[in-house]
């Protein structure tokens, strides 16, 4: 059992947004009753209320929302990472393949990929792509090592052997094999080639704050910050579950759990199934229209860096990883929760980082963090984990009335937004309520297997082998440790 501590260390997204729904109660009191509970106001508790919404659009009979949050509004991940909204195109087909075949690993890469059109759809349908500084464009996969560079194009032809060049998927990603051109296209020195392909960046939390401001126009919606859900019942035989905070109780006919690494503390059968580990990220300020493409540098499976640039007038580059620092220390990461504490060294890391990585950086000296270090300069986040490194989308077996859309890891951008989409109608069908698909979601892929929360899924994970499933996480981090390139200066 486990809640968001109270205490988190301060992102450069959440400060420097400054916005009015940071602290945002809808009403001083609690509502009695409600048609649904949102719990969460993440990116997953967001987009579920404005799907319910949507999906009611035209018709009579709309939802009651009430969204609870521990914290403050969208202050837990998705006020906390790092922006890049880049679909695993091709790197993770490998092991996805031989885990669900050459189609089930496709129809994985395509529900990722559609979320960038999907996410261009809905910010022009709503006019707030430049509020949340949207950018579409090419990211890539940088091989900093022989070794990283052997699997990232491993995996790229291992998904062009399968599904052909005609593939719309193969023919969107493409490899820079010149080292001197992939140096170039990355900007990172010491790059030996790079597998590129589409990708979007986003401000996640002013996304979320946008989208809650329009549900809460429309009068449907009871926002409530800093009010943890302590426990959840059963649905009784009126239909009603009840919802226990520290200002009270409210009957809800529906619950839906979107509360990421933080699930188990409500569903205990989500126990060995969610874990929290900590990553951590910085923000540092750089000349307007220095960093050319979203990316990430690799050396091997646990050792890399992921960075974008901000639009003016931010202009900041967010970076996170650290991991030729952090692996060293794996016990600081997995499993752990303690987002109140900086990783010690992370700021220095990655004020050093542009003057030793990127090429052409102006300043010869370490670069300035865009905000004070415990003011939105460094911090921590915490990923959730999830024991089989698929999230869970859809009702919960055995609990009627509730439904869950948790445990994305630290890669929620591209699979959240359609599978809320998904849930929206599961709830609203629970709720008796007439429904029809917002154009927005028509054309986009069903909700991928892996994804599901059938009670086979849940009944086998809750007998995997945690402790050893994390032993082994530290014995990669710790063999990584012994590289050279963990073993430089700054690491
Ligand atoms: C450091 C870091 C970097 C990342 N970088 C990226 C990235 O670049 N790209 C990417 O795709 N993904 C990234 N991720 C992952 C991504 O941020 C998440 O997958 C996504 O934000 C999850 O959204 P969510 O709404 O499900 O969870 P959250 O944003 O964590 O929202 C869950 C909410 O539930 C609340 N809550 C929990 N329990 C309760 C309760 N009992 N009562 C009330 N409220 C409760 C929490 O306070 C929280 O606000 C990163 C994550 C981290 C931490």
């Amino acid at each position: 059992m486990v809640l968001p501590v109270s205490n988190p260390t301060k992102s450069f997204w959440i400060e420097e947004a400054s916005s009015e729904l940071r602290n945002f109660r809808s009403t001083e009191e609690l509502p009695n009753e409600t048609d649904v509970i949102i719990i969460g106001s993440g990116y997953s508790g967001a987009t579920t209320a404005y799907w319910l919404n949507k999906y009611t659009e035209n018709d009579a009979q709309k939802p009651r929302m009430l969204m609870l949050e521990a914290r403050d509004i969208c202050g837990s991940a998705t006020g906390r990472n790092g922006g890049q909204l880049r679909p695993h195109a091709y790197s993770r087909y490998p092991a996805w393949s031989t885990r669900f075949g050459s189609d089930g690993a496709m129809k994985l890469i395509q529900h990722e990929m559609a979320h960038l059109t999907a996410f261009q759809n809905l910010l022009a349908e709503e006019d707030i792509a430049e509020e949340v500084c949207f950018r579409l464009g090419e990211t890539f996969d940088a091989a900093m090592s022989d070794e990283a560079w052997e699997r990232l194009q491993g995996a790229y032809q291992a998904m062009r052997k399968d599904h052909g060049d005609d593939d719309e998927v193969v023919s969107a990603c493409r490899l820079i094999e010149d080292p001197k051109a992939a140096a170039e296209f990355t900007q990172m020195k010491g790059c030996l080639g790079a597998v590129v392909h589409p990708a979007g960046q986003v401000w996640p939390y002013k996304f979320v704050h946008a989208l809650l401001r329009i549900v809460l126009k429309t009068g449907n919606l009871n926002l409530q910050a800093h009010t943890p859900a302590e426990s959840v019942s059963e649905r009784d035989e009126s239909g009603w579950i009840t919802v226990k905070t520290a200002r009270g109780e409210v009957r809800t006919k529906t619950v839906v759990h979107a509360t990421n690494r933080w699930a188990s503390h409500l569903l205990p059968e989500f126990d060995n199934l969610i874990f929290g580990n900590r990553s951590t990220l910085a923000s540092i300020k750089a000349p307007e229209g220095f960093i050319k493409h979203t990316g990430a540098q690799h050396w091997d499976s646990m050792v890399n860096n992921y960075h974008l640039q901000l639009p003016p007038p931010y202009n900041s580059i967010i970076i996170g990883g650290a991991r030729s620092l952090l692996v060293h220390s794996p016990q600081e990461c997995y499993p752990n929760d303690e987002e109140h504490k900086q990783f010690y060294g992370a700021p220095e890391f990655f004020k050093s980082w542009p003057e030793s990585d990127v090429a052409g950086w102006p300043g010869k000296h370490q670069a300035e963090l865009a905000r004070n270090v415990d003011d939105g300069g460094c911090w921590s986040g915490i990923e959730s984990t999830s024991i089989d490194s698929f999230p869970f989308v859809g009702d919960i077996p055995n609990r009627s009335g509730h439904f869950v859309t948790a445990g994305f890891s630290g890669h929620g951008m591209p699979r959240i937004l359609l599978s809320t989409a998904h849930i929206a109608p599961l709830v609203l069908d629970d709720l008796g309520f007439t429904h029809s698909p917002p154009a927005l979601v028509a054309p986009y892929p069903l909700l991928p297997k892996p994804f599901q929360t059938t009670a086979e899924r849940i009944d086998s994970l809750q007998t995997v082998d945690s402790v050893a499933f994390f032993e082994k996480i530290s014995k990669d981090c710790l063999e990584s440790a012994k590289k050279p390139f963990c073993n430089k200066a700054k690491s």
